[in-house]
């Protein structure tokens, strides 16, 4: 028999998610009560790849249905780096705009990290600059990449203090597995990064207290390499709405698990959200503390 009888407790990103924005949709009301302005996410799409089409049409509604003004620009996909420079620019100057999103990927031919380094650190909601990633890495406090950011909410939400626990982060992207380490270490986990060139990756998953799946590969994540009691995250989103975990085979072994969809996607949303009232609180003078953020 068994002596790891769990079902896994799911985290349930949807709710939680739902219940950061409420508090970010309150704050942003009382903000525009106080100041008179609304805060003002700006969103940049380059090209018309349909994912990024969908994300950002979802991130705007999101933002209207929470007294968050929106601000859409959409450039052709031959935007040259320094137009795109140009355009992001302008938005971190502009009084009226308190975040900005440059919707990833911009396209091959442009320099991206040029981009994002366009964004004012002030203004940079979704956590791309260095500025950010430098707060990340010291931990200290700034705007995060909101996955990692959603991720974090997520474990405080159930309980799970990274102290201590040896966190296995599989992928090391810089919007998502990165950041989500350096997030877990500022916190005290001990923590393992794993990409494409690691070696046995069923052992060193198996060797964590929290796995943290950032890949894009379907069920890369077997069940049975879970370490009984572990806490599972699943960041990964593959079509047919399948993560990077087996989900059946680690929920009969983890103690907590994200499932997909309603785990780690909503929550990124939420951060995006809540950061963007912070951005614009601290710009039009109020502590977003005394907002309740
Ligand atoms: P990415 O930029 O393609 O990075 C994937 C990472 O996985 C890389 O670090 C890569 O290693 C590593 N990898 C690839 N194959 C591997 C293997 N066989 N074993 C171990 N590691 C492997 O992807 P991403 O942008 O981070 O996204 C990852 C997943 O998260 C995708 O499914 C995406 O849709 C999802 N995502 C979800 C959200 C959300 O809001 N829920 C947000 C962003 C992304 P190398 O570095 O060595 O190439």
């Amino acid at each position: 028999m068994s002596t790891h009888p769990t079902t896994a407790r799911p985290m349930d990103g949807t709710a939680r998610a739902a219940e950061l924005t409420a508090r970010t949709a309150a704050g942003a009301a009382e903000l525009t009560r106080r100041t008179g302005t609304a805060p003002c996410l700006a969103t940049v799409l380059v090209g018309e790849d349909p994912a990024s089409v969908t994300y950002v049409r979802m991130k705007v509604r999101r933002c209207e249905l929470n007294g968050i003004r929106s601000r859409q620009v959409v450039l052709p996909a031959g935007t040259t780096t320094d137009r795109l420079v140009e355009v992001v620019s302008g938005l971190s100057a502009d009084p009226e705009v308190h975040g900005i999103l440059l919707q990833h990927p911009v396209g091959a031919h442009i320099d991206e990290r040029a981009a994002f380094e366009a964004i004012a650190p002030g203004k940079d909601v979704d956590g791309v600059t260095m500025h950010s990633f430098a707060a990340m890495g010291f931990g200290l406090p700034g705007f995060v990449s909101c996955t990692p950011g959603g991720i974090m909410r997520l474990l405080d939400a159930y309980g799970v203090d990274p102290a201590g626990r040896h966190a296995v982060v599989v992928g090391r992207s810089a919007i998502l597995g990165r950041p989500a380490g350096m997030l877990l270490l500022a916190r005290d986990a001990t923590v393992t990064y794993c990409h494409s060139r690691t070696v046995d990756l069923p052992a060193r998953v198996a060797e964590a207290d929290i796995v943290v799946a950032a890949v894009g590969r379907p069920e890369l994540i077997r069940g049975e390499w879970i370490k009984p009691g572990a806490v599972v995250v699943d960041a990964g989103y593959n079509p047919g709405n399948v993560g990077d975990v087996d989900f059946a085979g680690a929920a009969a072994r983890a103690s907590l698990i994200t499932p997909v969809p309603g785990g780690v996607g909503p929550m990124t949303v939420a951060v995006l959200l809540e950061q963007t009232v912070r951005a614009a609180a601290v710009q039009l003078g109020e502590d977003p503390a005394a907002l309740g953020l």
